[in-house]
């Protein structure tokens, strides 16, 4: 297994990685860093989340820009909220001993101070849809300068409905660009933005198309309704330092699940869309 030094990557990178406990590449981040450090080609990787999609984009993109310009030079485009701020998280601890700064722009949030933390500089910018076409609009981001497009778990923003507005981003890019493309699947939507947005693509896969991940045992329970919330007590009881995600249909439902697990004594919370940003934050 080659090391992350072995894949091409500088020593400042190498050593926030060291710091992040990071000891070798995952298959993707093996595939993909050399790839995209070696190559001007875009980009498909099919990768879903926990593979190590996340730095398997980042690395290679921030070894290749300039950190003496504060002129935008990278924009990763990615579904929700949540994941815009993990990313810009993970960037920048990646980019730790660097000189560059990240902004994440998305909804729900106040735009006058992610107007503000633009209009000092920044080399990447991480945004959601929606947000990054309103802050087109309003000329705050000028996207005439960027080499990289990542497009993150772009089948997740298709489904969200968010293909006119990756339309209108993708055309204030300059032709020059790399487009990096990540998703979990590969429905026809996708394979007609990589049509339309991209060259001769490379591609590179974590696994088998369409497939859960390999490191997860999946275990399933036939139980009756009734007897799922007590059913998932059990679990619990079973496996005291357990940390989990219930996932639920819907938010009621979601709610009404975390307020019996804590009123039972269960160390629980909800997070649903009924909640207010800041407590979903
Ligand atoms: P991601 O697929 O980007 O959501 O990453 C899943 C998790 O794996 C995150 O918590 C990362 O911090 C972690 N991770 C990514 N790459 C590595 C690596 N090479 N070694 C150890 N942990 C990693």
């Amino acid at each position: 297994m080659p090391t992350f030094k072995e894949l091409g990557l500088r020593a400042e990178i190498v050593q926030a990685l060291d710091e992040l406990g990071f000891e070798n590449p995952t298959p993707i981040q093996e595939k993909a860093i050399p790839q995209v450090l070696d190559s001007k080609k875009d980009l498909i990787a099919l990768a879903q989340t926990g593979t190590g999609k996340t730095a398997a984009f980042s690395l290679p993109v921030l070894q290749q820009l300039d950190e003496n310009s504060r002129e935008i030079q990278s924009i990763v485009l990615c579904p929700t909220r949540e994941l815009c701020l993990q990313i810009a998280n993970d960037m920048q601890s990646f980019a730790k001993f660097m000189n560059l700064k990240t902004v994440a722009v998305y909804g729900g949030a106040s735009i006058e101070g992610q107007i503000r933390d633009i209009k000092r500089g920044a080399q990447v910018i991480i945004g959601t849809p929606g947000r990054t076409v309103d802050l087109i609009n309003r000329r705050v981001l000028r996207l005439q300068d960027v080499q990289f497009v990542v497009l993150d778990e772009a089948d997740e923003m298709l489904t969200m409905g968010f293909k006119d507005d990756l339309d209108l981003i993708l055309g204030e890019t300059p032709e020059t660009k790399q487009t990096l493309l990540f998703s979990a699947t590969m429905p026809t939507g996708i394979k007609d933005i990589t049509k339309r947005y991209m060259k001769d693509p490379a591609e590179v896969s974590s696994g088998a198309r369409n497939e859960g991940a390999q490191n997860i045992e999946h275990h399933y329970y036939l139980v009756n309704a009734r007897d799922k919330y007590e059913c998932l007590k059990r679990l619990a009881d079973v496996n005291p330092n357990v940390y989990g995600i219930v996932f639920c249909r819907t938010r009621r439902e979601t709610q009404e699940i975390a307020d019996k697990l804590m009123a039972d004594g269960y160390n629980a919370d909800s997070l649903h869309g009924d909640l207010s940003q800041a407590q979903r934050d």
